[in-house]
């Protein structure tokens, strides 16, 4: 079985709600760097101080504080049986310091077209409390404004505004999409495609189950 998983794809693609629930049903950790930071800006620690005007701009967060951060994560017991990434790398300095600390069995590259990839950021909800995402048009909570899994309030991230997402669509082909040619030449890339708005996130996760070997 592949267990050291990384995913990549722009902003939008559903990196997030796939990588989920393949960790759930491959029970090995689901690691967002995204989420990780947004996390310590919540809780006001030095290196959520630090990204917090990157990530509200849509920028991307400097190299040296991502790989710190994801360094630490991936140095817990968890990870001792695979792990899947998701939104790391971004950079290839990203994918080079990632060589150094594990080896990665698997790069899946989630390919959407751009139409779906704006629709859907701006109609995402995110949960306060535990950071599950929905979206109001394709994937809607049960109760308007409510999680589902755990009460919480959503909220529209404030790079989900279109002048961030645009940054943010702009970082990705300046500085994440070379990673493809990068994984593909190491021979470990599978190219997934979400074909329309409307397709649930179970299409997909079967994809990448299927894989890193494991039948769904
Ligand atoms: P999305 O994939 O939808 O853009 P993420 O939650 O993965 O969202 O990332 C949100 C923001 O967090 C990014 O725009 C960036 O500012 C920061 N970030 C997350 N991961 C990285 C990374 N590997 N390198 C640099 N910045 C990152
Ligand atoms: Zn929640």
């Amino acid at each position: 079985m592949k267990s050291r998983v990384i995913i990549l794809g722009p902003p939008g693609a559903g990196k997030g709600t796939c990588a989920s629930r393949v960790s759930d049903i491959a029970g090995i950790p689901h690691i967002s760097t995204g989420d990780l930071l947004r996390e310590a800006v919540r809780e006001r620690a030095p290196l959520g101080i630090r990204a917090k005007g990157h990530m509200d701009a849509g920028e991307l967060v400097p190299d040296e504080l991502v790989v710190g951060m994801l360094r630490e994560r991936l140095a817990r017991p968890d990870c001792q049986k695979g792990f899947i990434l998701d939104g790391f790398p971004r950079t290839l300095a990203q994918a080079k310091a990632l060589g150094g600390i594990a080896a990665v069995d698997l790069a899946i590259n989630m390919v959407v077209p751009a139409d779906i990839i704006v629709k859907r950021l701006s109609t995402r909800l995110v949960c306060s409390k535990c950071g599950a995402v929905y979206n109001t048009r394709t994937l809607p909570p049960k109760k308007a404004g409510i999680c589902d899994k755990c009460g919480g309030k959503l909220y529209q991230r404030e790079d989900d505004r279109p002048e961030a997402v645009r940054r943010r669509l702009e970082e990705y082909k300046k500085k994440t999409k070379p990673l493809i040619g990068y994984y593909r030449e190491k021979r470990i890339l599978v190219n997934i495609k979400t074909k329309s708005i409307g397709e649930p996130p179970e299409a997909n996760v079967r994809r990448v189950l299927a894989a890193m070997g494991i039948k769904g």
